[in-house]
């Protein structure tokens, strides 16, 4: 499949979100770099982003909890190109009951390939990278090819 460029701008559109386990690991290092992070616009499943907006003092996107539709309508806004960059803390010690809306975000950030950090080491190593405040061409698979696959549709 060829690929087609999407640019990220500069000022990165980026998604936060932490199951409760890991919401204060997302809380400690958001707020060690809440001035890299506050230049840019920062959207938030609802409790994670609460507990955000409270601690770091600038304005969050908050969107629905993540079981109740969060995750969700933060993969859907990848799709729309409107969010490009997530960092996800999910935690691997304890079953979700939105366990496939969790794995569908997964799967989004990578069919348009955002760039996602799932823990605090990945997340310091993307927060801190020269990538971060300049225009990036993100590439992604020109999907007209699956969007024009042949399809049988004759009867018998
Ligand atoms: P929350 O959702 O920020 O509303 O707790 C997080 C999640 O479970 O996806």
């Amino acid at each position: 499949m060829t690929n087609k460029i999407i640019p990220m701008l500069a000022d990165k559109r980026i998604a936060l979100v932490a199951h409760d386990n890991k919401k204060r690991d997302l809380l400690e290092w958001a707020k060690f770099n809440r001035d890299l992070l506050a230049h840019h616009k920062v959207y938030a499943t609802g409790t994670t982003g609460a507990i955000l907006e409270r601690e770091l003092q600038f304005k969050i996107e908050k969107l629905q909890s993540g079981p109740i539709g969060g995750d969700q309508q933060v993969g859907a806004k990848i799709v729309d190109g409107k969010i490009d960059f997530l960092i996800f803390f999910w935690d691997p010690l304890e079953p979700q009951p939105h366990d496939p809306d969790v794995k569908a975000l997964l799967r989004m950030a990578v069919v348009w390939n955002i760039p996602i950090a799932c823990n605090r080491a990945t997340a310091d190593f993307m927060i801190s990278s020269p990538l971060m405040d300049d225009v990036y061409e993100r590439l992604v698979p020109d999907y007209d090819e699956y969007r024009n696959r042949p399809l049988d549709m004759n009867e018998g």
